[in-house]
């Protein structure tokens, strides 16, 4: 089956979050599944490929004012997978993805209207697949343009849409003058297509146009069609529930897996146990507190994107309750500047005991997954979330709350009966995250248990394999999809 994935970031070319791994892992599963996909994005200032051949010169993009030509550039093949790159600078060379810690770039809604059309009309000359499968409201316009602009194009005439909600907290809402801007049909501002409270919001878009919506969990596809977690969007998504799956996300084992793990500094597994505590210490050298106590010390991690919802703001709330337990936080984040200013300002308070940096370092992030011995994630929402499955194989024991993914993918701790791979709370509050803290510290104690937990939690396995097939099962009943003209009646003629 050929599949295009428009995508807004991914591995190994750009990445700001999860959607990057997704976009690279699965991609590559569908390809090893014997699909041929292609992806298509941006080409950013991070994206590192100086000399790729350019395939299109000259791709014509419409607005109201002008028109605008990208081209297309060759990324070239990655483990079967196809890699295209629409090549804007005005739009993309810029140092970050979508904004500033200040705020959004003010000229989103053109940068990814023109990325999107840029897919069809590439994807027209190079090959038009069976299926479009879209990711987050940056490519929502592909469902949208396609069941309306582009209707009646006939090379489409095949094409189904997939559209996948990495997470319902960012949607592209946007001015009502965004439609003729972008040369959107007006009558796409309407309560059951595209407007949004007064507004043009994409994401909504995507939600009525596609013709199967998945989700990254099975619990966030239950917790999206709630008022508490569907963003206003709830009620859209309650109406197409018939047509939402929850697949979660997998993991890349080649890329985190502490067996194989290239940049940490001593590889260890679940029978070879002591290089973690070698990885425990290295990372207290990368914080400058590395001593022969704190390496005593229960070390909780977190790998975040500084934003309200990864529950940092519950951490500030206990931070002065937490700096009294006998234990080490390693933060690394990056993202809103508020909360990256009060994790400055906590480490400054509590100088040995939070060990707080500021920045987007996969390195790190490496040695944080390998070195802590918990892995913390008290988010108010995580669609699935990938650092509690890393955290999973590298036996570093997840403390979540039980939301979305974090809920599908950690087994609460039972020392009766010795299953689970974690700890999870439900209530959003400080004081019931600091209770399971503590619980998780007590636990931490019963040595020969805490092994056992670690181990539990190495030994599972969300490798994308299963997940891609999921994929696949939507794609076959999609294509041929139900705009296919009916099969003509064979006749058969005898030979006599
Ligand atoms: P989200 O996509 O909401 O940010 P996920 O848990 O699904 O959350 O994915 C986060 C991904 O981004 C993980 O691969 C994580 O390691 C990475 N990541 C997040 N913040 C940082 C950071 N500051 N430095 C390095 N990697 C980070």
């Amino acid at each position: 089956m050929n599949i295009v994935f428009a995508a807004s970031e991914c591995v190994p070319f750009s990445k700001t979050g999860g959607l990057a791994d997704v976009a690279g892992a699965l991609s590559q599963a569908l390809a090893g599944l014997g699909h041929n996909v292609s992806v298509y994005l941006p080409k950013y200032k991070q994206t590192g490929i100086a000399d790729g051949k350019v395939l299109l010169r000259s791709v014509t993009v419409p607005f109201d004012d002008q028109y605008r030509f990208c081209s297309v550039i060759d990324g070239g093949r990655r483990s079967g997978v196809q890699f295209y790159f629409i090549d804007y600078p005005p739009f993309f060379n810029r140092d970050t993805l979508y904004g500033t810690p200040a705020g959004d770039y003010p000229d989103n809604a053109e940068r990814f209207a023109l990325y999107s059309r840029a897919v069809l009309e590439a994807s027209k000359i190079l090959g038009p697949p069976e299926i479009f499968h879209c990711h987050d409201w940056q490519s929502a316009l592909v469902p949208v343009l396609l069941r309306t602009s582009y209707a009646d194009d006939p090379v489409f005439r095949n094409a189904a849409t997939v559209f996948t909600i990495h997470n319902m907290g960012y949607q592209g809402i946007f001015p009502p003058d965004t439609l003729p801007l972008l040369m959107l049909p007006w009558d796409l501002f309407s309560l059951d297509k595209m407007e949004f409270w007064g507004k043009v919001n994409f994401l909504k878009g995507a939600l009525i146009f596609s013709d199967h919506i998945t989700v990254v969990s099975r619990r966030y596809a239950q917790e999206v069609q709630t008022a508490e977690y569907g963003f206003g969007l709830d009620g859209v998504l309650r109406k197409r529930s018939g047509t939402v799956t929850g697949i979660l996300n997998g993991v890349d084992y080649n890329e985190w897996n502490p067996e194989k793990d290239r940049l940490i500094v001593r590889q260890y597994s679940a029978e070879n146990l002591p290089g973690k505590k070698e990885c425990k210490y290295d990372l207290l050298r990368q914080f400058g507190i590395e001593n022969a106590k704190n390496a005593e010390l229960p070390v909780i991690g977190m790998i975040t994107r500084f934003a309200a919802q990864k529950g940092v703001d519950l951490i500030a709330e206990i931070a002065d309750d937490l700096a009294r337990l006998p234990l080490i936080l390693t933060v690394l984040g990056s993202g809103d500047k508020v909360y990256q200013d009060l994790f400055i300002k906590l480490g400054r308070a509590h100088p040995g005991k939070f060990a707080v940096k500021v920045a987007y370092d996969n390195g790190l992030a490496h040695k944080i997954e390998a070195g802590a011995d918990m892995f913390l994630m008290p988010s108010r929402y995580e669609p699935s979330g990938l650092n509690q499955m890393y955290s999973l194989r590298y036996g570093t024991v997840p403390i979540v709350r039980a939301t979305g993914g974090l809920d599908d993918s950690v087994d609460p701790w039972d020392p009766a009966t010795g299953k689970g791979s974690g700890f999870k709370f439900i209530p959003y509050s400080g004081a019931v995250l600091l209770s399971t803290i503590t619980e998780a510290l007590r636990a931490f104690q019963d040595k020969p248990n805490w092994t056992k937990m670690m181990v539990n939690g190495m030994k599972k396995d969300f490798s994308w394999t299963a997940s891609a097939k999921e994929y696949v099962k939507i794609y076959e009943k999609l294509a041929p999809p139900k705009h296919a003209p009916p099969v003509e009646k064979v006749v058969e003629f005898s030979r006599a």
